[in-house]
């Protein structure tokens, strides 16, 4: 359906058409193609009433997350429309959890704060989480820097007063935050904030994306050292991962087995549920920034998956048709 992704078997993605654009545009963003205007790649749903219909016949869909661009820019009453009726519709209740994929909590911190509708928005937080959903902010954050100002201190106390969860996640990126002590201290201060560190993605292979990508095993030596400087509560935090077709990969760590250096993986998210939480290898590369440049350890020709993807994509591209 327009607007809206089935992305995983409990996860729906929905792409509100007033929430395609940004506070402030991310020069390494990969949804780039969306701001620019490119048809094809535009998820945008004029309906919340699609949504809404869509999701009563899925009763396995346990989890909705709103994404953009940033669909905090959308005015409270246009996100109203979306959410109020998870929390009064009985044919949604097992809906269970609410995300918000969000940058606005550093872009525009005044949004829960100091806009005309923000007390609004306060209150269609605490109504969706007294009505029994779990409602999570999905926040995006770079670096450490963007929760020092008042501000961004106040919106997140809003927030969290509402009952909402602060979860963050954001790409490791050259030039901005490609070091394990900038890692640490985002992971160190958001604990302290009262924030769950949640993902450390590596930079998609879309968008612009060559003046800020680094080698996988670049990023999983900062993830890695970065995590050893922080507590356990700073160690929820789930990376380096690709957010790649197939699902979410996770680079586990580089090893040995029988004389070949490989890198470990697993999914953490498979578009089949079966695929996660196994341990595939692919051949050392230390060049290697994205799933494309692996090529599966051990004279395998392909991974495990793949097949399965394949048959996958045809699938939907015939039911398309
Ligand atoms: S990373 Fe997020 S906030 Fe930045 S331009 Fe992309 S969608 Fe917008």
């Amino acid at each position: 359906m327009q607007g809206m992704q089935h992305k995983y078997k409990e996860t729906v993605l929905f792409f509100p058409s007033q929430g395609q654009t940004c506070h402030s545009y991310c020069t390494f963003c990969f949804r780039w193609a969306q701001f620019v205007g490119d048809k094809e790649l535009k998820f945008a749903s004029h309906e919340a009433k699609n949504l809404h219909e869509y999701l009563s016949q899925n009763t396995g869909v346990t989890d909705l997350l709103i994404t953009g661009g940033d669909p905090m820019v959308m005015k409270t009453k246009n996100l109203e429309e979306y959410l109020q009726p998870l929390a009064e519709d009985p044919r949604l209740e097992h809906v269970q959890t609410i995300r918000i994929g969000t940058k606005s909590l550093t872009f525009w911190p005044q949004r829960f704060v100091s806009d005309k509708d923000s007390d609004d928005l306060i209150r269609l937080l605490e109504r969706l989480v007294k009505s029994g959903k779990h409602v999570a902010l999905m926040a995006h954050y770079n670096h450490w820097h963007e929760m020092q100002t008042e501000i961004a201190r106040k919106a997140i106390n809003r927030v969290q007063e509402t009952g909402t969860i602060i979860r963050s996640q954001g790409p490791v990126l050259a030039h901005i935050n490609d070091h394990e002590d900038i890692w640490a201290q985002t992971w160190t201060t958001q604990v302290k904030l009262g924030i769950i560190p949640y993902y450390m993605f590596v930079e998609r292979d879309t968008g612009a994306r060559c003046y800020f990508e680094i080698p996988l095993v670049k990023a999983y030596e900062i993830y890695r050292k970065a995590l050893m400087q922080v507590s356990g509560l700073g160690r929820t935090v789930r990376g380096p991962s690709m957010s790649s077709e197939p699902g979410k990969i996770e680079v586990q760590g580089v090893s040995n087995i029988n004389g070949e250096k490989v890198f470990v993986l697993r999914f953490i998210q498979g578009r089949n549920p079966d695929w996660v939480q196994k341990p595939f290898f692919a051949k050392y590369d230390e060049n290697a920034k994205w799933l494309n440049d692996l090529t599966p350890a051990f004279g395998e020709q392909k991974f495990f998956f793949e097949d399965e993807f394949s048959a996958m994509k045809e699938s939907i591209s015939l039911k398309t048709v």
